[in-house]
């Protein structure tokens, strides 16, 4: 199984927006971009929401079929290891297997000692196609980053094995992430990382380092973008090197696990893939289940006084639901309106405070941010929730698929 050199995760918290999300991808297509949909679910998603893997399966297979749609599309078991993958191995075919937790877990000594006798040739200069200076590395250098990163790439060998021993040889797509770590890894770890997957034999179509910056959920990036540009595309320049030179599927390719909604940093992605003709995976998954709530807003009645009560619920519960997500929030309490004043907006005003749109002075970051964390409260509502969702149904998948559109697919894959 080949992942296309474009592909997009959509996630989808609830499930209900699976052929909203589908059309935005199908509006690329008719725009000539290929774009491959990938349903992407992490456990605690699950697990908060009480969804079962079969769910996501169920719900990518109707989406396809209504919507006509005659291309490739993946289930992402998103950020499994060993200990949660099983429940996942009949319904994904793309498996995320996340090793962050190992990485910094000193590997023994005599396994790095053997890594640096094989991989002499990484000791020096190197001159990589797309990166101005050269990449040096000595042996002191090489054994500190195989010291630190060995043990969270053989963990990820030992899931992979796992998994191909159930689903067979070539059946589902591999991505490795090692995003949800607290220090970015260099253009020169990757470049080891890479290695060291390449010997522990994972066929990884897609890698998810952590950049520099931070990529708090549902609101643009903050940091440096042009530092962001550069470190994109060293590691671009990395991945081509690593796939001519060690044992790699030729399609390995970035992924980028967003955390949603990174508008600034698109335009600097999509030139250098151009400058390279790299192809990407950007994961998002919380920017849908917003519009829906956006959605609800709009449609007025029942469906506005829902979004409110559920920012009152979140507002009230807020440690709680920020605690799971604190490295990942930047919420200033002081900006959160009062549960009152909110009663006391209309539709309009509840869709631009919440709608991601930077130039819109109303918008509010930290309203976004929490009630981004906040879809367990929606979850808990249960029926109330799903319910309305299916009442307004017209008017949520309507901003679910401008949001995908204008401000995720376009930016990125057509620059407009
Ligand atoms: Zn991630």
């Amino acid at each position: 199984m080949i992942l296309g050199k474009y592909s997009f995760g959509i996630g989808d918290r609830f499930g209900h927006q699976g052929r909203a999300q589908l059309a935005a991808v199908m509006k690329a297509r008719a725009q000539g971009v290929d774009i491959t949909p990938v349903w992407n679910k992490s456990n605690r998603e699950h697990g908060i929401i009480g969804t079962r893997p079969a769910d996501v399966r169920k719900e990518a297979d109707a989406a396809v079929a209504a919507c006509g749609f005659q291309s490739r599309y993946y289930v992402d078991a998103d950020h499994i290891g060993l200990t949660t993958v099983d429940a996942f191995l009949d319904a994904s075919d793309f498996f995320t297997l996340d090793v962050a937790d190992s990485i910094g877990r000193p590997a023994p000594d005599d396994q790095v000692q053997a890594f640096v006798k094989k991989h002499k040739d990484l000791l020096g200069s190197h001159r990589i196609e797309g990166i101005d200076e050269r990449l040096v590395i000595d042996e002191p250098q090489l054994r500190a980053l195989v010291t630190k990163y060995l043990v969270a790439v053989r963990q990820a060998g030992e899931t992979f094995r796992h998994i191909e021993a159930r689903k067979g040889v070539g059946r589902f797509v591999t991505e490795v992430s090692m995003d949800e770590t607290d220090t970015p890894q260099t253009p020169l770890d990757l470049l080891v990382i890479l290695a060291a997957l390449a010997d522990e034999g994972i066929p990884a179509q897609t890698i998810a380092p952590k950049f520099s910056g931070r990529f708090n959920k549902g609101v643009d990036y903050v940091g440096s973008v042009e530092q962001f540009a550069r470190e994109f595309a060293q590691d671009l320049a990395v991945l081509g090197f690593a796939v001519a030179h060690f044992r790699l599927p030729a399609n390995l390719k970035l992924s980028v696990h967003s955390g949603s909604d990174k508008f600034s940093i698109y335009r600097p992605i999509h030139r250098a893939l151009q400058e390279s003709d790299a192809g990407v995976h950007v994961k998002t998954a919380g920017t849908t289940w917003l519009e829906e709530l956006i959605g609800l807003a709009l449609a007025g009645g029942d469906g506005l006084a829902l979004a409110k009560d559920v920012y009152a619920n979140a507002l009230r519960r807020l440690d709680e639901l920020c605690g799971p997500y604190a490295t990942v929030i930047d919420i200033d309490r002081a900006k959160l309106p009062d549960p009152e004043e909110v009663r006391r907006w209309d539709g309009a005003q509840f869709a631009a405070t919440l709608r991601h749109d930077r130039r819109c002075p109303q918008y509010n970051p930290s309203v976004r941010q929490l009630l981004h964390v906040g879809y367990k409260v929606a979850a808990e509502m249960g029926p109330r929730f799903t319910e309305a969702l299916n009442r307004h149904e017209a008017i949520i998948a309507e901003t679910v698929t401008a949001n995908l559109y204008d401000r995720h697919l376009a930016p990125l894959f057509l620059a407009t």
